[in-house]
């Protein structure tokens, strides 16, 4: 599972020197350390290895890239759509140029298996920036026929509205799909003519320090991207507390999310959340199997189970329970673990040792509360922070691992025999991120996508997604949607506008 990070890309080995060591806050167009010169390691998961050093900023450093940001803006938002256009589609065309170069500081980064982010995350990113260049250039108010009828004699009234930008947004991501998230928040702000200062995850900077650097090359004007690397409760809190950011874009834990809505009341910043999920697979016994095995695993053991719409609970109809999660079994056991780099691998090590940690707590109480851990289970690996692929059976709806967002490889399978009975248990959940319900019988999948409360559900697949597409939660996955033309109207805001003539 060792593997050689000597020999990277020449690109990587040119900006790991440049930026990872310590020199990593954009502020107003400058690439600054943190005041003190604070840095803190960022590391291979796959090694335990230090891959760099990253700025730690602190509260006077967020208060100069908001300032920038502020400063920025009026001359941004004064730019003509298709300006903003032109720059976004660049920076898609730098990000696809560099795309080996940007999957593998990734995988080193984030540990996930090169192919994930070569051939799934980093052309999602390039099609968010295509996306919303588009987007740019269709930005629409209305004109209302109003019934107002106390004008002077002779005059008349006209109303309209205009969309204008919220302003400076704080934008937080987290460490499971850095590039892709960034990269979904960033393309909508910029195309709606806001100015933002972004914070990456602190397990993960790289792909994002990179980003920005192709942003300046693509022409993005100096301050109209900041970037503050840095702990989670001191650069992260510093942020979303800030008094000049008008908006805070966050995904992450739902925890977190409600210490940003706390932070964001002080001046009513507008928020949007991504958050957590518990998402259902479901297999009806009309499934398509040969689909539907291969279909469930993949949805939880794609990046190692640490994707926000992984599908952790899998709903098997009880005639095919057992040849179901045996299958899933095999398909867990039969998977390649190691280095993300290395070409024949399938699941990558999870992102840290404190998320290892983690996972493992939760196995640990699940074993404890009376589930079976049908296959995985187990840290593995000489170094690194590897979690086999693992099923759990025998377990209880009230249980912790039925309940709560493990963020891992751990996939809970659990029998049902009717339809209201599987509808009820899949939206028994804090959560309603997404869903996934496999069957050939057209009418089914349309009661089910109806019935089943959640932001995203798809049909015999999962995680199809695509630039068009919204993304986002109802109940504890959040508010809002990142993603899709719905994204562009987090960073707008309507103003009416009233005139007699
Ligand atoms: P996290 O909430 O710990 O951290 C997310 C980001 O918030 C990081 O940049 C972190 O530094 C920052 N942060 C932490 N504390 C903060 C604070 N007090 N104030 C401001 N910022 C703070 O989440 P994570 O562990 O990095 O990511 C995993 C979570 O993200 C999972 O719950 C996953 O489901 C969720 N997620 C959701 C979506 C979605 O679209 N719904 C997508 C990806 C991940």
């Amino acid at each position: 599972m060792t593997y050689d990070s000597r020999q990277l890309h020449a690109d990587n080995q040119a900006f790991l020197s440049r930026r990872a060591s310590g020199a990593g806050l954009l502020i107003g167009g400058e690439w600054q350390s943190a005041g003190g010169a604070a840095t803190f390691a960022t590391l291979d998961p796959a090694t335990g290895q230090e891959t760099g050093r990253i700025a730690r900023a602190g509260a006077a450093d967020v208060d100069r890239a908001v300032a920038a940001a502020e400063a920025a803006l009026p001359a941004w938002k004064a730019t003509v759509p298709v300006e903003r256009a032109r720059i976004l589609w660049k920076v898609a065309e730098l990000i696809e140029a560099n795309i080996e170069a940007l999957a593998e500081l990734e995988t080193l980064d984030q540990g996930k298996p090169l192919f994930v982010g070569r051939w799934a995350e980093i052309p999602g990113a390039v099609n968010q920036f295509r996306f919303f260049a588009g987007q740019a250039m269709a930005i629409e108010g209305s004109t209302i026929e109003s019934s107002i009828n106390y004008q002077p004699p002779g005059k008349q009234v006209r109303t309209w509205t205009l969309r204008e930008p919220v302003g400076v947004v704080a934008a937080i991501v987290p460490w499971n799909s850095p590039l892709v998230l960034t990269a979904m928040k960033l393309a909508p702000a910029l195309a709606a003519g806001c100015t933002v200062v972004l914070k990456p995850a602190e397990d993960t900077s790289l792909t994002a320090l990179r980003l920005a650097e192709l942003m300046q090359e693509a022409g993005v004007p100096a301050g109209v991207l900041n970037v503050v690397t840095g702990f989670g409760a001191e650069t992260g809190a510093a942020l979303a507390a800030h008094p000049g950011i008008d908006k805070i874009a966050f995904t992450g834990s739902t925890a977190t999310g409600r210490a940003v809505l706390d932070a964001a009341k002080t001046n009513f910043k507008r928020v949007t959340l991504e958050l957590g999920g518990k998402s259902p697979s479901i297999i009806m016994p009309d499934a398509d199997l040969a689909l539907a095995i291969p279909g469930v695993a993949n949805a939880i053991y794609f990046n190692g189970g640490q994707v926000c719409i992984a599908g952790s609970r899998l709903y098997v109809h009880r005639s095919i329970h057992d040849q179901v999660v045996e299958g899933v079994a095999a398909y867990a056991k039969g998977l390649k673990l190691g280095h993300g780099l290395a070409p024949d691998t399938q699941m990558g090590p999870v992102v840290s040792a404190r998320h290892a940690e983690r996972v493992e707590g939760f196995l640990t109480r699940a074993r404890a509360d009376g589930a079976t851990i049908l296959t995985g289970g187990e840290r593995t690996g000489d170094a690194g922070t590897f979690i086999t692929p693992t099923v759990v059976t025998g377990v209880r709806p009230d249980m912790e691992i039925v309940r709560e967002e493990v963020f891992g490889p751990v996939l809970v399978a659990q029998p049902f025999d009717e339809v209201d009975e599987v509808i009820a248990a899949a939206n028994d959940s804090d959560y309603g991120l997404a869903a996934a319900v496999w069957t050939e019988s057209l009418s089914t999948a349309h009661r089910m996508t109806s019935a089943i409360r959640a932001g995203t559900v798809w049909i015999n697949c999962h995680a199809m997604y695509d630039a068009s597409l919204a993304i986002g939660g109802v109940r504890q996955s959040g508010w809002g949607r990142d993603s899709g033309r719905q994204a562009l109207d987090n960073y707008l805001e309507w103003k009416t506008v009233c005139a007699v003539v």
